[in-house]
């Protein structure tokens, strides 16, 4: 390696003040003033660009400057040309240096990120933990040309929970080239130095459509317009069932009230810095309204995009900056089913978009796959939006980690890669999943990587990007580790079918008093519930083989680390981010080994927890009293309420909460409903 390299930074004053520059997001207003942001990011770009440098090799000199250097000698030099936010960049060798052109913040970011990746650095996680650095590096990627433009436009996970409001997440979204994000009350402005879209609203319409919600003459809204609420189809609207049929669109009175609450939210408040805002409807999976003026607008896809398109009317005539709506392709909204009508073109021509949400589907199969029956609707639904909707921008929002999985140890490797070229096959530009993982990924992280990866290029070498993460993370226990993820792959392949909202166990378990069943266990996609308990059994052995064979490799690793890590013993009082970073993680394979064992752990004893609860469920309806079965279902409960799974941060405000390992199954409440049955049972005199 040469032994210096300079980073040209072509700002004036930029040589002293970049420092400071990189970290004034606090007082710049990013939507209004694009020169003061050019700065900051240029800056942080920089200041990222010199400390990965520096820590691959310590020798190096890298310097910040405002000139290319006079000799010829190593540089980068660092450009932002126009105001894209789709994050494309190029890079163009120089002499003897290269110059990395952000077509916009965000695309400097990714450039300057891609020479980092040319040299040999990695992020597969969060925080210094998650970091590989080069073996042997160099400054090679001088000479390489290219220009690179995403595969989809918009690249996020859907990071909605206020407790994820965290820097180091979004240095990893910003490194693994995400470019829009829920927006944060403490990382806003930092997501908006990374170049990043802000993103907010959710169920938006339940918030402003609250018929408890007060109008400026101070009645309720209820109180005031019942009828701006969808009409069931008795005919009488009812207060407490408002909310379970969908808002009736024909009452101009309903819409001109939105828009003016849509646009004072977008001015003031914490919405005011955002970028794209979610109008979804009420998540009820109730109807639509049943009124004649309804029905002529079309089905409920139809009914919300004219919805959206007088907003966006309303907001092209009186707001001052540019705001993306969206609105999703989803059951419980009754607007699953693609627009019948032509799309409005304001929606068109603003870039407002809608996000397919299949949250029923089936993870066994592929969205495109015959086979499936759980997954037609959805298929149909995506390709209808395809061929019907041409000129609206069409997001992918998939369920890797929905609630339901409560954070399961989920592997996605081989299903991944293929989904996201169907949806761009499918005309989808954007791409998401609910919900990001918190800490503790194990791992998940291949779920976050391959996300973000294949958002970015759906051209990626598949097998070479395993190769690297398994390389990367497991080094000498790469193969067995990729035996490892396989095993749970397929362990856990019918997760939805276990767990998911409406079409699994947990579901069908959920409302079951513990008594003698009057009907047999019963699942889509199973036969028989002899089927069900062959695929839970099945499921159970390759994660109890998966769980063994990477204790092995932890066992390998620690009998090789004891004599090749630092023995560090004099820990001194203060320590700088680069000291705590050699103590707490100085033995990475061994913690990463430690993570996904962990996770496991709790995976495995989910998975064998509703095995015994289906089998105690079958055997009391074959007329048994299934003994041994609940001994092994209290043996287990038990254990599992022993144990503290630290994931879950659920809640909408800021704020962490911890559950049990047992809570987290959501079979808490069925086993105490099973063991008062029991109990009963045994008081009943003979
Ligand atoms: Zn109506
Ligand atoms: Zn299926």
């Amino acid at each position: 390696m040469r032994n210096s390299l300079k980073i040209v930074l072509p700002f004036p004053g930029m040589e002293h003040s970049w420092r400071t520059r990189a970290e004034e997001e606090r007082k710049i207003d990013f939507r209004r003033d694009p020169s003061g942001a050019a700065l900051c990011t240029a800056a942080y770009a920089a200041s990222e660009l010199k400390y990965f440098l520096e820590k691959a090799a310590p020798e190096p000199e890298v310097e910040i400057t405002e000139r290319n250097p006079a000799e010829p000698s190593p540089f980068v030099r660092l450009e932002i040309e126009g105001k894209d936010t789709g994050g494309g960049f190029e890079l163009q060798p120089r002499g003897s240096g290269l110059v990395v052109k952000g077509h916009g913040r965000n695309g400097l970011l990714n450039g300057v990120y891609e020479l980092l990746r040319l040299q040999g650095w990695r992020w597969l996680e969060p925080g210094p933990y998650g970091e590989i650095a080069p073996d042997k590096p160099t400054f090679d990627f001088l000479k390489c040309a290219k220009t690179c433009i995403p595969s989809f436009r918009y690249r996020m996970i859907d990071q909605y929970r206020e407790s994820d409001d965290s820097v180091e997440l979004l240095k990893w979204f910003s490194r693994h080239r995400i470019n829009a994000v829920f927006r944060k009350t403490a990382t806003g402005r930092f997501a908006d130095k990374l170049g990043m879209l802000s993103r907010r609203g959710g169920h938006l319409l339940t918030k402003l459509m609250n018929p408890e919600r007060l109008l400026p003459d101070g009645r309720t809204i209820w109180d005031a317009h019942p009828e701006w609420y969808g009409l069931p189809a008795d005919g009488v609207r009812k207060k407490e069932t408002a909310l379970r049929i969908q808002l009736c669109f024909s009452q101009p009175g309903v819409i001109d009230y939105l828009c003016r609450s849509v646009f004072e939210l977008l001015t003031s408040g914490e919405m005011a810095e955002v970028d794209m805002i979610d109008l979804w409807g009420f998540d009820t999976w109730g109807k639509n309204c049943s009124c004649e003026g309804c029905r002529h607008l079309g089905n409920g896809a139809d009914q919300n995009l004219f919805l959206l398109s007088r907003i966006r009317d309303f907001l092209n005539r009186n707001l001052d900056r540019k705001v993306m709506m969206n609105t999703i392709s989803y059951e419980g909204t009754v607007t699953m089913e693609a627009t019948t009508k032509p799309v409005p073109r304001n929606l068109a021509a603003a870039g407002d978009f809608v996000i397919f949400y299949p949250i029923r589907r089936c993870y066994r199969h592929l969205l495109g796959d015959r086979r499936c029956e759980l997954n037609k609707s959805y298929r149909e639904s995506l390709e209808g939006w395809h061929q019907k909707a041409p000129g609206l921008s069409l997001w992918s929002g998939e369920y890797y980690n929905v609630s339901k999985f409560e954070d399961l140890p989920l592997v996605f490797a081989d299903l991944i890669p293929a989904e996201m070229r169907y949806y761009h096959a499918n005309g989808c530009n954007g791409a998401t999943y609910m919900h990001n993982l918190s800490p503790n990924w194990g791992v998940r992280a291949l779920t976050q990587l391959q996300h973000t990866q294949y958002a970015w290029d759906t051209g990626t070498d598949d097998k070479a990007f395993l190769a690297e993460y398994f390389v990367g993370k497991y080094g000498l226990h790469a193969d067995k580790m990729r035996a490892v993820y396989r095993k749970i792959e397929d362990g856990l392949g019918d997760i939805s079918s276990w767990r998911n909202w409406g079409i699994g166990a947990l579901d069908v378990l959920m409302p079951w008093a513990g008594e003698r069943p009057e009907k047999e266990f019963s699942l889509p996609h199973f036969p028989t519930v002899k089927a069900v308990l062959s695929a839970l059994r099945k499921g159970v052995k390759q994660l109890e083989s998966a769980l063994e064979e990477l204790r092995e490799c932890l066992r390998a690793e620690q009998a090789r680390n004891w004599h090749d890590l630092p023995a560090i013993r004099d820990i001194p009082p203060i320590l700088t981010p680069a000291g705590l970073e050699k103590i707490r993680f100085y033995d990475k394979v061994e913690y990463r080994l430690g993570e996904d064992i962990r996770g496991l752990v709790y995976g495995l004893d989910t998975l064998r927890l509703l095995q015994r609860i289906v089998e105690y469920h079958d055997a009391l309806y074959r007329g048994m009293k299934g003994e041994k079965q609940w001994e092994k279902i209290e043996e287990l409960a038990s254990k599992m309420s022993g144990c503290y799974v630290p994931i879950a941060y659920e809640g909408s405000a800021p704020g962490v909460q911890v559950k049990d390992a047992l809570t987290r199954t959501q079979l808490r409440m069925l086993i105490t409903r099973c063991r008062g049955a029991r109990i009963r049972q045994k008081e009943k005199p003979a």
